[in-house]
Order: C-alpha cells, then structure tokens, then sequence
C-alpha cells in the first residue's frame, strides 16, 4: 500500500529535563509525563533577543520544579520573549498560565484551544459531572471505569492551570514572523479544536505538535461535551492540509523523534483509521455497545483511564459511521445505546 520507512534524523532524545540544538536556532527540550507517554517535546526557537517556547509541559510539581530552575539554564541568560501552544492539552498548554507571568511572555495560541483550555480549567460541579457519567454510562462502561469518572471530576483541571486572561490569536493559514523568518500556521482538527502546527518553507521545517506524530496516532475522541460530534472526519480532512508539503521536510513532533517522510506517515495515519473503522464494521454485525466495540479494537486496554481515553476514540469510529448511514444507534430501556449496522 505505501512503501518505505521513516528515517529518524537524531539518533536519540535529550535526557528528561535536557535541551540540545536540533536545526540552527531551534532546541529541543524533553520533559516528564506521568503516563505510560512518558515524555513530552518542547521547542526553543531563537526570537529577536529572547526565545520563543512552543509548548509548555504539564501542570505537575515535577514540571513546575524543572522550570523553577534547570531548565532555566538552556535559556543561556537569554529571556522568553513568546509562550506558543500548539494546543490546550494538559501537557502542551498546562503551565501557560505559570509560565507566562513568570517570564513577562504572552501566550499565542488559536482561540478555540485557549478559549476551551480556559474554560475546561475552571469547568466542574454538578451537572458537568452529572454530563460526564451520563455520557460514559451510555457508552455501557460499568464498574471501576465508572467509578473512576464519578470521583475524579475535572480531570482536565487537575492537569492544566487556565492560560492566561489575555492572548495572541494564531488563524489558518497566517504567517508567524519568528527570528525575521516566515512560519506558516497550518491548522489540525479532530485532536483538539484548533489544533495549529508551524512550517518553515525556507527551513522546510514542520513543527507539528500531536497532529502527525511519528509512531502513535494522536487521540481522536467524542467528549460529553460535544456528544454528537464526528471529530474523525474532520482529522481525515485536516490530514490532507498537508499533502503539500514536501517529502524531506522535517518534522519536529510532540512526542517521539523528529523524523523524515512525512508522505509515509500520512499514509500510515489515514490506513490506521480505515482498519479501525474496518474493525468497527466489524463489530457492529450484531448490536453492541460502545464499550463492546472498545473490547475489539483495544483488546489490551483495562485501566480505567486508559478505558475512558479508547472509549472516546471507539464513538469518534462510531460515529463516522453512523454518519455515512452505515450504522445506526439505538437507546435501550436500560439506558445504554447499542450500535448496529443498517
Ligand atoms: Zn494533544
């Protein structure tokens, strides 16, 4: 189907909490997450007389520790003059509200991921928990999976700090001037609202955030608060913003290694989705629940929070499906919604 592979340009990642140069001006810095993801990049491009950091790590004492004062040295003396999140995940947009203070730095990022990240970080009580079970309970997750939902709330909030009160917008399509260089914002959907990336056409440089990472497919997911949403066609459609961009340019990702051979990888995301939606076919033969359906496209899964995350990328496949008229849902009288093929 597609032929060759890609090819990693730096053998090995900076140590967590290390930074080393990885193109002319630009650092690649490597920070701790407490999942099984175990890492996060970030990037220090050189800015006028300061840097611009793109993302910004997670809200946890061990982050905030590492930007307390290591990594304070791969500044070297110089300030951060702009804070850009890619988008309002915890671990890209969660400390903007600390760091931007903390070093007199506005925070750029499109509206829709600050203006979500904003709220999610402040969002809890009653009936956003009361819309949280209700969506998962449907979904036929029972036991400690639910149980999970029910008494950790706001998980969002918990992770992230709100981003600042004021900010830069980033669009589609404009052209960010970093260091006296043109840096295209191409926009990504389906992992987050506006999910933004940067290319450097000059440089042929991509900063890509979660969009096109280099060996897992970013999470794309139905959330309570969108329950009706069809987020996989709109990542289908926003991979193919891409396709223009030329085959050597390097990819600077979020997690993993940068990499060359962007063409393969987008071959490979787009087949990913059409297996999984292959296996959802599949699975709707007979009628199931989402949580069914989870069971044969993430077999290994079984902790709770790892439940919730699969149970959120089964509906996105779900849902594609219904829309095209493939499937169809129907409620039972016990409440939970069954899917089954048309
Ligand atoms: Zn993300």
């Amino acid at each position: 189907m597609f032929s060759g592979s890609l090819q990693y340009v730096v053998p090995a990642p900076p140590d967590l909490g290390g930074a080393f140069q990885v193109a002319p001006g630009i650092k690649w810095l490597r920070l701790p997450l407490p999942f099984k993801l175990d890492h996060i990049n970030l990037w220090l491009l050189e800015d006028g007389i300061g840097w611009m950091l793109v993302d910004t790590g997670m809200n946890d004492q061990a982050t905030r520790d590492l930007w307390d004062g290591p990594l304070l040295a791969h500044l070297e003396g110089k300030p951060v003059t702009r804070i850009l999140c890619t988008h309002m995940h915890p671990d890209h947009m969660g400390l903007a509200g600390y760091l931007s203070p903390m070093f007199g730095a506005e925070v750029w990022a499109s509206l829709a991921d600050w203006s979500f990240g904003r709220l999610l970080a402040r969002d809890g009580g009653d009936d956003f928990n009361a819309v949280h079970i209700d969506f998962f309970q449907r979904a036929g997750l029972t036991g400690p999976d639910l149980e999970m939902i029910r008494e950790r709330g706001n998980s969002y909030a918990k992770r992230a700090m709100a981003p600042p009160p004021s900010f830069r917008r980033l669009l589609d399509g404009a052209n960010l001037s970093i260091n006296g260089e043109s840096w295209e914002l191409i926009e990504g959907n389906g992992h987050s609202p506006e999910h933004m990336c940067l290319f450097n056409q000059a440089r042929n440089i991509l900063i890509s955030g979660d969009q096109i990472l280099p060996k897992i497919s970013p999470i794309v997911g139905v959330w309570p608060q969108e329950p009706m949403a069809d987020p996989l066609d709109l990542y289908m459609a926003s991979l193919d913003r891409f396709d223009p961009l030329p085959d050597d340019v390097l990819v600077l990702p979020s997690h993993g290694l940068p990499f060359k051979g962007l063409k393969i990888r987008l071959a490979q995301l787009r087949s990913h989705h059409e297996q999984r939606l292959d296996d959802t076919r599949r699975a709707t033969q007979e009628p199931a629940t989402a949580r069914q359906v989870l069971s044969l496209l993430f077999p290994r899964v079984s902790e709770p929070n790892d439940v919730v995350f699969a149970c959120t990328e089964t509906i996105a496949h779900l849902h594609r499906l219904m829309v095209t008229g493939e499937i169809r849902r129907e409620s039972g009288p016990d409440g939970i919604d069954r899917y089954m093929k048309n």
